[in-house]
């Protein structure tokens, strides 16, 4: 116990000040008020304006994709992303336990459930080979991937790049190209992340992302997906614009359509802070640095988590790994007594009662890691 409050003293030292240290704050020190004025006084606060078109521009260009449209938040860009998969009711959906409810909640809204593989112990995210082994169960048959065992027809693929660590994706698209299975990536937490320099996000057939209040970069609320098919953005634009046809006057809709579109305040805040990414990235850099050797030099049995070789992490949250669950609760508690805001990871999908009957594999890294993990203060220190 006594070590442990050398780390929260760590902590303290390097995000200095009174009250509580929050988990992740958002910093707005550019034109967000700036841009906000500005749609106020044009009157264009909702869903269509200057800094929506604006927003999907500078998100494509920054992740290097060729379209984005703008959303209401991070799980509605999932939903459309699966809709547009051709993910139908009674699909089975790949997918880890191992994220936040939203991944999974998104396959739910579809009426498919989802497949849980595990975890890799390095990236934190889908592991290729624990997807390989699945794919192992499965059988090709004219209309696509079918799992043996329980009869449900596999549509889609969704690994989630954990806290902002980029998962073996060019592995993982390999497999889900050869089994014939659409290729999603919840890049919610990975904006700025990198694989071999391409953003993540990028190399699905759909990246999604949410600029939610706790994120890397927000909007209050807000997300994205992002795509290189151009009939495909077409159609995501039309579906999350209540599909409506473009007309001057008429109210004519040709299918069922959402209400998901990003009002145009919210996507003034992002402009403002996508132009602050490479600030704030560089910042959130040395803080993992400082963290990394903090922990090498003081702490070498807590297992800081890194980044991989050829992956670049924004380091969106920090996290280190103990060796058992009793140290995880221990620092938990013994760092909130002290204001400074940890927190474990999610309880894995199939621990909730909603998914507790969902097909999984022995998900052995993902409970491993469940109970030891803890997320650090990861805030951009000022
Ligand atoms: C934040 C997050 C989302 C989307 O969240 P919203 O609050 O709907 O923007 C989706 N998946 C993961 C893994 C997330 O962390």
């Amino acid at each position: 116990m006594e070590s442990y409050n050398r780390i929260i003293d760590f902590i303290k030292e390097i995000y200095p000040g009174e009250g509580v240290i929050p988990l992740h704050a958002p910093h707005f020190f550019g034109k967000e008020k700036d841009y906000l004025n500005e749609c106020i006084d044009s009157t264009f606060v909702s869903s269509v304006g200057p800094f929506v078109d604006r927003m999907e521009r500078d998100l494509a260009t920054y992740t290097g994709s060729r379209f984005c449209v703008a959303v209401v938040n991070g799980t509605s860009a999932l939903h459309i992303a699966l809709l547009l998969s051709g993910v139908k009711r009674g699909d089975g959906v790949i997918t880890q336990a191992f994220s936040f409810i939203a991944t999974s909640n998104a396959i739910s809204y579809c009426g498919a459930q989802p497949f849980f593989v595990d975890i890799d112990e390095q990236t934190l995210g889908m592991s290729a080979s624990a997807l390989e082994h699945f794919f192992e169960g499965t059988e090709q048959r004219e209309d696509g991937c079918y799992h043996v065992e329980s009869g449900k027809k596999i549509t889609a693929c969704v690994p989630m790049h954990s806290f902002g660590m980029p998962v073996d994706i060019l592995e993982i698209k390999r497999l889900c190209d050869h089994h014939r299975v659409v290729l999603i990536e919840d890049a919610a937490e990975s904006i700025g992340s990198y694989h071999q320099g391409r953003h993540t996000g990028t190399l699905g057939k759909f990246g999604v992302f949410s600029f939610n209040g706790n994120k890397t970069i927000t909007c209050g609320g807000g997300g994205a997906i992002i795509t290189d098919d151009e009939e495909l953005a077409r159609s995501a634009k039309h579906i999350t614009t209540q599909a409506k046809v473009p007309h001057p006057y008429e109210f004519y809709h040709d299918e069922i359509g959402f209400n998901y579109r990003c009002p145009n305040i919210n996507a003034a805040l992002l402009c403002a802070q996508l132009e602050l990414i490479e600030q704030i990235l560089m910042n959130k850099r040395e803080t993992a640095g400082l963290y990394r050797s903090f922990f090498e030099s003081e702490f070498p049995a807590i297992r800081f988590v890194s980044e991989g070789v050829d992956k670049k992490s924004n380091y969106w949250l920090n996290a280190i790994l103990f060796q058992e669950e009793a140290q995880r609760e221990n620092f938990i508690q013994l760092a909130i007594q002290q204001k400074v805001m940890v927190r474990p990871a999610w309880r894995p999908m199939h621990h909730l009662p909603m998914f507790q009957n969902a097909w999984r594999d022995g998900l052995v890294n993902t409970e491993k890691v469940y109970q030891t993990l803890v997320n650090l203060p990861s805030s951009v220190r000022v």
